[in-house]
């Protein structure tokens, strides 16, 4: 791997909080794939490459939460458009769950992780839930396949159902695997792909679609004990409406956060998307136990289902990162308008200092580390893996900027991404990704998304 260095930043965040947010306008060396010296005015070294960076302002690449690249072909599909979670469900992605085959889901992964690299994205973990009795691919391997051509670090989250009906309202009609299956396909997935050690590439994640109703509590409890004595994380969907939360008081007799609690899903080594709907004496439990949330703001507002309390979360100490959620209920796969909406929709409801700038690219990058468990990426500092976006301010909408580090969060829409690196090989140079026939992918997108009209 060739050493490199990026020289001329006009301003450098890090990722991390508070006053070390920033780390000015320094330069970063890397060796190895890790960051190895950032300071002002460093000097090439003979045969290390220079990235000339002015102009430009870096960022820790961006870790993606929470994802369903297969919706990537699903995106403004109109019997869904106006609707909500349910009734989206019922129309958009659920009557269409068999009918996709390994190359559509090829497609919609190239087109998914094409987009997040686009917008300095470094890191994405997927809940992939097509899974039923009787299916005959191995989806995971095709999605594990497509990162890998792609260069980004990519996190299996292997969703499933053992349990159909549970819920009168929610549309599965996929016939159920038994659990068995779902334990024994993630110990494959695991010995398969997951890494441990310094910096990852391949993680796998335990993740039914949805605790309180796609499998019964026993289940729950054994899916948890099953991802533990593998060192696998586990993952989910939770309280991302009104609805979901009446569902579990009627049927379980308590709050999403409780039955969890109750059934072994809280922990450091839990994430959940959504928690939109989240009550005052439920946040303890996810502070005392460390359980942090994939905050989905496009999504959640695209569906109508609410604004989580995401700011008072991470003020409390509960790990927030955010997630882009499946492009079928967000028509972006895009971090940085995520993050853009982050900033923006608190402060509707929350006023001017609900959050800054700065927390918000903390829940983009450090954040989403800290519940994928990936300790060495998401800020940048010097023993950090070189994961890193260099954004090019040469757009009109940056010009005029006296706080250029903020300038891509605060203006949003479409970055200029100068370069991406990823253990610091460069998955995106000049505004491109190597090797990508981007006009090919449009024609292959367009007949896959007729095949699934
Ligand atoms: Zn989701």
């Amino acid at each position: 791997m060739s050493d490199l260095l990026i020289r001329g930043a006009e301003a450098v965040m890090t990722g991390l909080p508070g006053e070390q947010a920033r780390a000015g306008a320094v330069d970063l060396r890397i060796r190895d794939g890790v960051i190895h010296e950032m300071a002002a005015g460093l000097i090439p070294a003979a045969d290390e490459r220079v990235i000339e960076a002015r102009g430009c302002v870096v960022y820790p690449g961006w870790i993606n939460t929470h994802h369903h690249l297969f919706q990537s072909l699903l995106k403004a599909v109109p019997e869904g458009i106006n609707e909500p979670l349910f009734g989206w469900l019922g129309a958009v992605p659920y009557p269409r769950l068999t009918r996709i085959r390994d190359r559509h889901l090829e497609t919609a992964a190239m087109v998914g992780l094409a987009e997040l690299l686009l917008s300095g994205t470094s890191t994405c973990a997927d809940h992939h839930y097509i899974y039923y009795a009787g299916l005959d691919s191995e989806m995971g391997d095709v999605l594990f396949e497509v990162a890998d051509r792609l260069g980004l670090r990519f996190v299996l989250c292997r969703g499933g159902a053992t349990e159909k009906g549970r819920h009168p309202g929610y549309p599965n009609n996929l016939e159920s695997e038994r659990v068995d299956d779902i334990i024994n396909d993630v110990q494959r997935l695991r010995e398969r792909y997951h890494q441990v050690g310094p910096n990852p590439m391949r993680q796998v994640v335990m993740a039914p679609t949805t605790p309180t109703f796609s499998v019964n509590p026993a289940v729950l409890r054994e899916l948890a004990r099953a991802a533990r004595s593998m060192g696998v994380r586990l993952h989910s969907h939770l309280s991302e409406t009104r609805d979901y939360v009446t569902y579990c008081r009627e049927v379980h007799g308590m709050t999403p956060v409780q039955f969890c609690a109750e059934n072994e899903w809280l922990g450091d080594d839990v994430w959940f998307a959504h928690m939109v709907h989240v009550a005052d004496d439920e946040l303890p439990l996810l502070l005392q136990t460390g359980t942090g949330i994939a905050h989905c703001p496009q999504s959640n507002c695209r569906l109508g289902s609410g604004i989580a309390r995401a700011p008072e979360m991470s003020r409390l100490g509960i790990p927030v990162s955010l997630a882009v959620d499946g492009a079928a209920s967000n028509e972006a796969a895009d971090m940085i308008q995520e993050a853009h909406l982050a900033w923006m929709v608190h402060r509707a409801h929350g006023g001017a200092d609900a959050v800054t700038a700065e927390e918000v690219i903390e829940w983009g990058t450090r954040g989403g580390a800290r519940v994928l468990g990936l300790d060495g990426i998401g800020t940048l500092s010097v023993g950090s893996a070189a994961d890193l976006a260099i954004y090019d301010l040469d757009q009109p909408r940056y010009f005029g900027a006296h706080d250029v580090a903020v300038a891509p969060v605060c203006a949003g829409g479409t970055a200029s991404l100068r370069c991406l690196l990823v253990n610091g090989k460069p998955v995106v140079e000049n505004g491109a990704i190597p090797g990508l026939d981007m006009e090919a992918l449009r024609e292959q997108a367009a007949r896959a998304t007729a095949e699934l009209h």
